[in-house]
Formats: structure tokens, sequence, C-alpha cells
């Protein structure tokens, strides 16, 4: 036997060790959510109808997810060879990383941007190069095409962006295509119902695009964990080989038919997302916060060093809201996702109060 130390178990691979963790806010069940940008109601009832058909039967094969990969295809008017359905949109930037970043790569990112991508590159051993967009949050476009070198094997583009809402143009999505032929251009529609502007049918004309969708957020199903990748077949079928052929759930499947299907229900919630949007937007105009423009379901205020306090104060008064002091660029910054209009009119009610009391409480220790 050799030198067995009791402490010493097996190590992880250094780019593991080096891994920061990450912690999502445990989330208050009672508490109006508006810290993880879902959808703040219900999916449709036409999804709730097949979850209530589900059998134990149905639970006792494995998914098969190829019918419902072409249905999903034909609603986004691509070949069922172009799509590839995965465990929320999380599994497809892990899986797409996996399948394109080697040692030696880069993925270019810009910041403030969605935290996954980050968390699944630094497990690979491509180096991450960061492009900070400025004080306005606008997408750093020129900054990012500089930032383009002959090791650059992936730019992921969140369109809109998270934290901010910001928006990359189609003309700059080709632009950086065609700048970056050696790299794949992960365009992140995560938040598309709310802007309206896709890339999809750019994908026939640039090979070295994919597009991803979800339906954690306009649908209101990210429990359920469904993603969508849409590429060309090409990168597809590299990607369909790092995947797990399970990895999407029968439930899941069961439900996305009836999701894709029910476009009333999108479009009422879409449609309330936005003009409850605008009326949060000048309640925060009116508490004279400043703020960034947003095409998402969520806005980002700047609330100044005392966004902890605010945070709490929040919270305690029953309204979820997301601190996002941490990512590059957005210190004392917090991000509160848009709900329906009654929902927002009650959050802007405590957002004056609380904004009142901290003023207040200024004024006395002054
Ligand atoms: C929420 C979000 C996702 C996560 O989607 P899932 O399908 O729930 O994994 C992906 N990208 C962006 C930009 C997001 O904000």
């Amino acid at each position: 036997m050799g030198d067995v130390t009791a402490t010493a178990g097996p190590q992880p691979r250094a780019r593991v060790q080096a891994m920061k963790e990450y912690h999502p806010p445990l989330g208050c069940r009672d508490a109006l959510r508006l810290d993880f940008n879902e959808n703040t109601i219900a999916c449709s009832p036409a999804v709730r109808e097949v979850l209530s058909q589900i059998s134990a039967g149905d639970l006792t094969r494995y998914p098969e997810r190829e019918t419902v990969e072409a249905q999903v295809a034909q609603h986004l008017r691509v070949t069922p060879e172009q799509v590839l359905l995965t465990n929320g949109v999380d599994e497809a930037i892990h899986v797409l990383f996996q399948t394109f970043l080697d040692s030696g790569d880069e993925l270019l990112l810009p910041v403030p941007t969605y935290t996954m991508y980050e968390v699944y590159a630094s497990a690979t051993d491509a180096r991450i190069v960061t492009v900070q967009a400025g004080d306005d949050l606008v997408f750093p476009f020129k900054a990012l095409l500089d930032g383009i070198s002959p090791r650059t094997k992936v730019i992921a583009l969140a369109n809109p962006n998270s934290p901010s809402g910001s928006v990359i143009t189609r003309e700059q999505i080709i632009t950086i295509a065609q700048r970056a032929p050696h790299a794949v251009i992960l365009v992140d529609e995560a938040y598309f119902h709310f802007y309206g502007e896709t890339a999809i049918d750019l994908l026939n004309s640039i090979p070295n695009l994919v597009v991803a969708r979800t339906f954690s957020k306009a649908y209101g199903l990210a429990g359920l964990r469904v993603g969508v990748l849409a590429g060309s077949a090409e990168q597809m079928k590299w990607m369909r080989r790092v995947i797990s052929p399970y990895s999407v759930n029968s439930v899941a499947l069961a439900c996305i038919p009836a999701a894709l299907n029910d476009t009333d229900y999108l479009n009422w919630y879409v449609g309330e997302v936005l003009a409850a949007r605008k009326e949060f937007e000048s309640a925060i105009d009116a508490a004279g916060l400043r703020r960034w423009s947003s095409q998402a379901n969520f806005v980002l205020a700047y609330i100044g060093s005392e966004h902890r306090d605010f945070v709490r104060r929040m919270n305690s008064a029953g309204v979820l809201v997301r601190d996002r002091s941490n990512d590059p660029g957005c210190d004392g910054c917090v991000r509160v996702t848009i709900g329906t209009r009654e929902q927002m009119r009650l959050a802007a009610e405590v957002l004056k109060e609380v904004i009142g009391l901290m003023r207040n409480g200024k004024e006395k220790e002054a």
C-alpha cells in the first residue's frame, strides 16, 4: 500500500476546484416573486389539462423527444434536424460549451450578462474573455468586434440581455457572425416573447449561428425545464452526440405541444406584462430612481449604496426583488421582474413606501 492519507479523497479537475459556487436565492412561496424573471401567474390551462391526464404507464417508459422536436421545428419554421430540445437553456449552454470549447479556445462574452455562461465555461479548459458594457449598459458592439481573435470559439449573446434588458440589432448579429466565421454565435432568446424580434430566420444563411429559446419565461414552465437549440443540421449533429438522450423528461415533452398551441394564452400574458412594464417604469421614474430601458419582462433600477437595505425592505414587505450589485458594472443595481398590472401596482406601492422610508431615515441621520 502507498502513502494514503485519510483526508485526501479523489480530487476534482483543477478547473472545477477553481469554479465559483452558484447559489440562487431560495424562494419564499408566499411572497410576490419578482426575482427570477419567471411568469408570475401560471402556465396555460391547456398545459394543466395535459398534466392531469398523465398516467403511471406514461412514466414507465423512457422519454422520446423526436416527435416533439419535429413539432417545435415546425413552430419555428426550421427542419427537425435543426432543433434540439434540452433540459432548459441551461443544459443547452452546457452542451454547446462541452461540444465546442477546447483548451486554447476563447469564449467571448459581453458583460454584464446571464450568469450561467461563465459558470459552464469555467468547467471547460477554455479562456473566458469578457467585454464590459458602458454605464448605459448598451450592447458593447464595437468592443466586442475588437475582442474577436483567431481563438474565439463561442460568442454568447443574450438578446434581450439580462440584467439590463438591452438588445442587439439584427445587423449587429450578422456582422458578428461574419467577422467570426470560426466561432459559434449563440443568440439566447430566452426573453423573445417580450421583445418580438428573432434571429431564427437567419439560420439558413448563417451557418455558425445557434439560437436558444426557453419555456421557462413567458410560457410559465420553469419547473418543467425545457429549452430549445436551433442551428444548422451540422452543428446540431455534434451537440446530439454530447447531450443525454433522456435529459428532457416525458412529462415536459407531453406539455410542450399544448404550450405551443395556446397562442391566445401566451399573447394575453405578454400583453399584460408589456402594459405592466410601462406602468411600473413610470413608478420607478416617479420615485426618482434611474433605470435602464428594457425589452424584456424585467427592469433594472439604480438604488445606490443602500441596495442591500432596499432589497431587504422590499422582501419583508412581501415583494422579492434581485440584487444585481455583483454583476460587472451593476454596483447598486436591483432587478425587478414584471408580472401582471395588478401585481405591479402592488409592487409599485411597496417601492414607493420603501424608498420614502429610506429617504426619511437618511434625513433623520443628517
Ligand atoms: C432565464 C434565462 C435562461 C434560463 O433558461 P432555462 O430554460 O430555465 O434554463 C437562459 N438564458 C437567459 C438569458 C435567461 O435569462
